[in-house]
């Protein structure tokens, strides 16, 4: 193996095995005022908005450097509302947002920087922040005092701390969220800085560092779910996956994410040393066949296409009377239940019978086909209904209900 093909292999291994480990992945560039807001207007004669939109393009190609993918609310001096920033931030599921400024003070001799925070130690009533927000105070802290701590170190400015803040941008987003103070206009020291172009890239670079000094918080879209910590249990265990930095714990789970999760928990491939060779053990719960899967929606190409084989062989498909496996289609409740009932008393030493279910599921009759399935589990804390007398076995099950189901298991 040549050098060169060595280390495109260990990046890609690297890649596999640590691909969200502290980094952030996409940033949001925030360039303060613009178009016919002009913000402060500095003792020189600057305007806030052209300093700003310098220092955070700078920024940009700073942070676009060290291979982050970064997007900015404005690249040009156009006006945007405070609401139009967010709502753009909120739609491009990124990590952290930040915002440039320079300040001002009708006091001429107060210099420094600064980093604004929303903190939900100190709300304010005429001012309330999102309910995501009011989660993220201890990373947006974080996050201000890293980037704080290298824009002073960088630029030489005065650290004027961090400033809890109900300032619009800092407070109504959604994920981790600073406005930075760069300098003060109104100070003819720090104004002469903000004019210098050399100081605005020393500027950009301190606040660069700060932001790879930063590790963002794993899965940034669970941060404030209610099976946070169950999906981040089972992450660190290995189960489970994010795409990205996110979880995407709202959205229905696929049946290939399904079967993926039951091979990680539940060995196929070991299961699958039980079959004889010709394929014929089978008993109750465990029944081997020998023929791969033929679904015309499961291409070979198809990524879950592996997993699916050596499911079949376990006969734990069943596919559509039309030839498809729906790889793609949401898995429901009572599909759920079925097959991880089924696999945990397949990898059971004791094939003895639990006793009867005591609980008792308005939408779940006995003769319901997921029913024993549904009972056992729930019977063994694994699983629980959506209320005590309902399950909604045909409702999809999320990608946080499996992650809250997985952790279950693994505590018993
Ligand atoms: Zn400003």
């Amino acid at each position: 193996m040549t050098l060169l093909k060595r280390l495109v292999l260990l990046t890609f291994i690297l890649t596999i095995a640590f691909p969200y480990q502290a980094f952030a992945y996409k940033i949001v560039l925030d360039a303060g005022h613009g178009g016919s807001d002009p913000g402060a207007t500095g003792v020189n004669g600057l305007q806030e908005k052209d300093v700003n939109l310098d220092i955070t393009q700078k920024l940009r190609d700073e942070l676009a450097k060290r291979g982050y993918e970064v997007v900015m609310t404005r690249t040009d001096d156009t006006y945007l509302s405070l609401a139009q920033r967010v709502n753009f931030t909120d739609s491009l599921q990124a990590d952290l947002f930040v915002s440039v400024h320079a300040n001002s003070h009708p006091n001429n001799t107060v210099n420094g920087s600064m980093v604004l925070y929303y903190d939900n130690a100190y709300p304010q009533e005429d001012y309330p922040a999102s309910d995501k927000m009011k989660q993220l105070t201890p990373y947006s802290k974080d996050l201000a005092q890293h980037v704080l701590d290298a824009l002073v170190s960088a630029a030489g400015t005065k650290n004027l701390g961090l400033v809890p803040s109900a300032v619009y941008v800092a407070r109504m987003g959604s994920i981790p969220s600073i406005l930075v103070e760069t300098a003060f206009l109104s100070q003819s020291n720090d104004a002469a800085l903000l004019a210098n172009d050399a100081m605005r890239s020393k500027m950009a670079l301190g606040i660069a560092n700060g932001i790879a000094a930063y590790s963002p918080p794993m899965f940034t879209d669970s941060l404030g779910h209610w099976a946070r910590e169950a999906i981040l249990r089972m992450k660190n265990k290995g189960v489970i996956d994010g795409i990205a930095n996110r979880y995407e714990p709202d959205r229905a789970l696929k049946r290939a994410e399904f079967l993926t999760l039951m091979d990680r928990v539940f060995s196929f491939s070991k299961l699958e040393t039980a079959c004889a060779p010709n394929g014929s053990v089978t008993s109750a719960v465990y029944s081997c066949q020998t023929a791969d899967p033929t679904y015309k929606d499961l291409p070979d190409s198809y990524w879950a296409s592996p997993v699916f084989a050596k499911a079949q062989k376990l006969n734990l498909l069943q596919g559509y009377a039309d030839g498809t496996i729906r790889p793609e289609q949401a898995i429901t409740r009572g599909e759920v239940a079925y097959l991880f009932d089924r696999l945990i008393q397949m990898t059971a030493k004791s094939t003895g019978k639990s006793a009867s279910p005591k609980v008792s599921f308005d939408d779940v009759p006995a003769e319901l086909w997921s029913a024993n399935a549904i009972y056992a589990l729930k019977q063994k804390g694994i699983i629980n209904g959506i209320t005590d007398t309902s399950f909604k076995p045909e409702q999809t099950m999320t990608r946080a209900e499996i992650a809250a189901l997985l952790d279950r298991y693994y505590a018993k």
